[in-house]
């Protein structure tokens, strides 16, 4: 089995990135629930014929969809590994809980945050970003609102984000129980920034209607463009009003790791708390989310809760408390920890650093050639490593309606996925359908990039021609 996944990582690029399932093939995975076992060696070949071939492909170096990781040999290996151990690292005295220690000072280091500063690996940055509108919460009511909840206060509780802020932070919001309306969604300048004035207005506007707000969100690197909010000005914001200060930087905040990108990311080390993921530009296979907070008397408030059956002792194995399990909502939990660590230790920062710049070099490569096609239309300034596009063909776009232009794209970046060379996904900019390509992957070279470019180009010819736009 070993031996298969590491020639699957060699041979990645000889695969499609994804490809249809047959739905002979889905059925084998529709079976009744089995009395006796199936030969390991026969469960093995199913798994080579008909579980390899048919994943989303994130790790394939033509994979540009949505924002995901490639993952790595190592952080395979490592979670081999950790699955041996079949360590939980919900709490007691044990060594996986030093190396996951061990992260939180290394993550301290990278956003200079101090020596109070406590963080959890959770499964991704909803759950983090979760977690931080809950320590918000307890932060701003006390911690009383542990047992009353939140009822008393009610609706007066008003939190505030760009209108660019992923979707997770409005489910947080939700499931913490102040309903998405209490989410302010401010609009964006047209570099897709958080309008630091209209914010501003906003928060005065609410004050005055006589509500609270409490926790202001910015974004470090946008999921629809990769935006970087004026962090810094946040920061002042947030200190002026008394609120809570989180950055979602679920890929962005890693760009630390880089001495290109660190200073556009000035102002991150002034947060209350920060989400990011390893499983993104950290290349850690998934799941791999974390979330860092500036005080962990903060976080150890909104989540310690006693019981007879977890009772902390000085020595023995319930020792060396507080556990994890204080920290956060789970329990049991992984050794998420150790594909991270062996991550970060076997490629060192530098590596890592480079990768992460290298990938906006490969967006802002993707961006010229964009630019360079008259059949092509950039349709968002290129922050990051995220570029949106949208085919416009050889006579111009706006003879054609908006409706027909965004279906084209829409079947531009279907067909592009389904022909498995290389896979972008989409997005809306201002009501434009965008072809969007986020390159994370550390495999993803110039040649995938000239494939998207020239790809996109033939089938948006293509289907002009065919005077179909499907
Ligand atoms: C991916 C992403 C998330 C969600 O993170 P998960 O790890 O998928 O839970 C949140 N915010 C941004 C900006 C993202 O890119």
């Amino acid at each position: 089995m070993l031996e298969d996944m590491l020639d699957y990582t060699q041979h990645l690029r000889e695969r499609p990135v994804w490809q249809p399932i047959p739905s002979a093939i889905r059925d084998h995975f529709r079976e009744p629930l089995p009395e006796k076992g199936t030969d390991l060696a026969i469960l093995h070949q199913q798994f080579l014929h008909e579980i390899l071939p048919y994943t989303v492909g994130n790790a394939h170096p033509g994979f540009m969809g949505w924002v995901q990781g490639g993952g790595t040999p190592v952080g395979m290996i490592a979670d081999m590994l950790a699955a041996g151990l079949n360590a939980n690292v919900g709490g007691r005295d044990q060594i996986p809980i030093a190396v996951e220690r061990q992260i939180l000072h290394w993550m301290r280091e990278l956003f200079q945050f101090p020596e109070t500063a406590n963080g959890l690996f959770v499964t991704g940055t909803s759950i983090a970003n979760f977690i931080a509108v809950v320590i918000a919460r307890t932060r701003y009511s006390g911690t009383a609102v542990r047992d009353h909840g939140i009822a008393q206060q009610g609706t007066r509780l008003l939190a505030y984000a760009s209108a660019g802020a992923h979707g997770c932070i409005s489910k947080a919001m939700d499931l913490a129980g102040f309903g998405t309306a209490a989410l302010r969604l401010i609009p964006m300048t047209a570099d897709f920034q958080i309008d630091l004035q209209q914010l501003q207005q906003t928060l005065q506007a609410d004050k005055n209607a006589g509500f609270h707000p409490f926790l202001i969100i910015g974004s470090a690197g946008t999921v629809d463009v990769g935006a970087i909010d004026d962090l810094n000005s946040l920061a002042t914001i947030a200190e002026t009003e008394k609120c809570w200060f989180h950055i979602d930087g679920a890929y962005g905040a890693l760009g630390m790791l880089s001495a290109g990108i660190a200073p556009r990311l000035a102002g991150i080390e002034r947060a209350s708390s920060i989400a990011f993921d390893f499983h993104k530009w950290g290349q850690v296979p998934y799941d791999a989310g974390y979330i860092l907070v500036r005080d962990g008397t903060d976080q150890l408030e909104s989540f310690s809760s006693p019981a007879h059956y977890l009772k902390r002792e000085t020595r023995g194995m319930a020792a060396g408390s507080p556990w994890p399990c204080d920290l956060g909502p789970d329990l049991s939990r992984g050794f998420r920890a150790l594909k991270t660590w062996f991550t970060i230790a076997t490629f060192g920062t530098e590596k890592l650093g480079n990768i992460i710049l290298h990938t906006c070099e490969l967006a802002q490569y993707l961006a010229t050639c964009v630019v360079r096609e008259a059949g092509l239309e950039l349709l968002a300034p290129v922050s990051l490593n995220i570029v949106c596009f949208r085919y416009i063909g050889v006579s111009p776009a706006a003879n054609r309606s908006v409706d027909v232009m965004n279906e084209l794209n829409n079947n531009i970046v279907i067909r592009l996925q389904e022909a498995g060379l290389v896979a972008p996904s989409s997005t809306m900019i201002n009501n434009q359908f965008a072809i969007r390509a986020a390159i994370v992957n550390h495999r993803t070279t110039r040649v995938d990039i000239d494939n998207l470019v020239q790809s996109s180009l033939r089938i948006g010819h293509e289907l002009m021609a065919s005077g179909s736009s499907v």
